[in-house]
């Protein structure tokens, strides 16, 4: 027995979260909301067709809540408010079809505007999630020299906030930098609330550092059946925190849809630039909204054999390009050539 509980389900606009639903994998806008345009819709549109569930938006003040509010009855993303210290931003979004609202009630002040959030956030069936992040821990917590146990008692007083006024409609996130600490607060929550879990490594890094700091806690937790969301915390573009996320759950068997894209590294057998061909092709493959594993190899001696498991696959072949289905060559084509006859053995899948 592991001795985590079982989180129960939260419904976040169509979703549902813990439960033992899927994984949901969520990212935040990088940029002030200044106007609900058809170009930022366009953009939610892509983030979704690379697999993004969730999309989070700071709101700092009255003006990105009333864009927010607009925008949220645009797209059928599910767009949370992400508040902090104003209550008033909160009860404004809530008057829109806003999925969530991230805010600390040990944050907002006076018990009355808790209360304030609390009833209407009950009233329209919004869930708040209660966000802790080593960075910004309660002032009587900072010193602890267990950060992952200050971590769990700062998420554990908020809980308390909401429990006492009788909601429960609640999802919690606790993040550090590190990922060890990260793993350690989100277990230890686990043995003791059922709360859906988001889970996150914040500023995990730059692109590379990123995504190895987050997937080493994520896989760790969610192995443990820790987590119902996740957002792997960039200093890059939303596109790569989600096709990073959808990665980590791929490599961890809980996301089986969508392109397997399997690359050789290239070595000095090449005849077929591998990096070239899926720098040009990785976006396009990953919001195709296909089933498929695709492998891009360097040369034929190793290429089809080592991917004899992809759909479709294409190799350098000497002064040629091949391209593959496990593991037999289906067409021969000049390297000019190379993308159009594979657009069109994509479209064939
Ligand atoms: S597929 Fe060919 S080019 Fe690529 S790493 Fe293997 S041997 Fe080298």
């Amino acid at each position: 027995m592991s001795g985590y509980k079982t989180a129960r389900a939260v419904k976040v606009r169509g979703l549902c979260m813990g439960g033992g639903f899927p994984v949901t994998v969520q990212t935040m806008w990088k940029d002030r909301l200044d106007s609900a345009s058809p170009e930022v819709v366009s953009r939610i549109e892509g983030l979704k067709s690379l697999g993004c569930d969730i999309l989070r938006f700071a709101v700092p003040d009255e003006a990105a809540a009333e864009t927010l509010g607009a925008l949220a009855g645009m797209t059928d993303m599910p767009l949370v408010a992400d508040i902090h210290f104003d209550h008033r931003l909160a009860m404004r979004c809530m008057d829109f079809p806003i999925a969530k609202i991230r805010i600390n009630p040990g944050n907002i002040g006076a018990r009355w505007k808790v209360e304030e959030v609390v009833s209407k956030a009950r009233d329209k069936g919004i869930p708040l999630r209660i966000g802790v992040n080593a960075g910004s821990l309660p002032a009587g917590l900072r010193d602890d020299a267990d950060l992952a146990r200050a971590l769990l008692q700062a998420a554990s007083d908020e809980i308390g906030i909401l429990e006492d006024l009788g909601f429960s409609d609640i999802l919690v996130s606790m993040k550090a930098s590190d990922p060890a600490v990260t793993v350690r607060a989100n277990r230890a929550f686990a043995e003791r609330f059922d709360y859906p879990l988001h889970l996150g490594v914040t500023e995990a890094g730059p692109l590379i550092a990123g995504v190895a700091r987050s997937a080493i806690a994520m896989a760790d937790l969610i192995r443990d059946g820790i987590g119902a969301t996740i957002r792997v915390s960039l200093s890059d573009t939303m596109e790569n925190e989600v096709i990073a996320a959808r990665e980590i759950l791929g490599a961890i068997g809980q996301r089986r849809e969508g392109i397997t894209l399997v690359s050789c590294p290239r070595c000095g057998r090449h005849s077929f630039d591998t990096h070239a061909f899926t720098a040009r092709w990785q976006s396009r493959l990953y919001s195709m909204g296909k089933t498929a594993t695709i492998a891009v190899m360097g040369c034929a001696v190793n290429g089809p054999g080592e991917a004899s498991h992809a759909d479709l696959g294409i190799t350098g072949a000497g002064d040629w390009v091949v391209l593959f289905r496990h593991g037999e060559i289906i067409r021969k084509v000049k390297p000019e050539d190379a993308d159009t006859v594979f657009e069109e053995e994509l479209a064939k899948l």
